[in-house]
């Protein structure tokens, strides 16, 4: 038999049918030295010839054996990401006031915390995509992410809905001037809410802008306590 992902380990089968990717830690697209220094190391023990930076923002080593996996892990210092292998989920987050002369608000605390809170996000069987970006430039691109936030001086805007992929959508924006202990609630009520659907059976593998448009923004308003 063939071989095949091993998304146990978040370990992706590569074209040449033999070796695998697996990713290293890149948090919000951000890294120190050292670590960067550690990820080189690795790759070079383990015959990695290339790295990838991913449009989840992810730092990928490509071309691991089968048997050199684990062990890989063990030299970056990281546990395979669960729904890391297949960008199930993920936050992609721009360097905000920490270091673009435009940003308006810390993108990069806000999506650690983000992290902290709800990642792993559980029992949701379609994909969870968040993009935080610090001003309305949206250099990630958060108008077709799941969850999508921008920072403006007054605070920020949440918008939902949005994906590309086959059937691409802009989200639409529900909240507006919130400060980040606010619109960290309203995330944890909108996850709240796209779980509660991944368990119905109508709704169950949909994106939530294909959930909104067939149930209307109005539950989902209600359950955030916006209408
Ligand atoms: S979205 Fe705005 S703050 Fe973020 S990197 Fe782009 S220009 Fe800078």
């Amino acid at each position: 038999m063939g071989k095949d992902d091993i998304l146990s380990k978040a370990a992706v089968l590569q074209r040449d049918q033999e070796t695998y990717a697996i990713v290293a830690p890149l948090p919000n697209g951000v890294m120190d030295v050292a670590t960067a220094r550690r990820i080189a190391d690795t790759a070079e023990r383990f015959g990695v010839k290339h790295l990838k930076v991913t449009g989840a923002q992810r730092l990928v080593l490509l071309g691991i054996a089968e048997e050199d996996i684990d062990a890989a892990y063990e030299s970056l210092g990281v546990k395979p990401q669960q729904g890391g292998a297949l960008c199930q989920q993920y936050i992609k987050v721009c360097p905000g006031n920490s270091f673009c002369a435009r940003g308006q608000q810390d993108t990069l605390a806000f999506a650690q915390k983000v992290w902290e809170r709800f990642y792993p996000v559980p029992k949701i069987t379609a994909k969870v995509k968040i993009g935080v970006a610090g001003c309305y430039n949206s250099c990630v691109e958060p108008a077709i992410k799941d969850i999508g936030l921008i920072g403006l001086p007054g605070g920020w805007i949440i918008m939902v809905g949005g994906a590309g992929g086959k059937d691409p959508r802009l989200g639409e924006i529900i909240a507006r001037n919130l400060d980040s202990d606010r619109a960290l609630e309203i995330m944890e009520k909108i996850l709240k809410y796209y779980r509660g659907a991944s368990s119905r059976h109508q709704t169950r593998n949909q994106r939530l802008g294909v959930i909104l448009a067939r149930e209307g923004k109005g539950p989902l308003l209600r359950a955030c306590g916006l209408e």
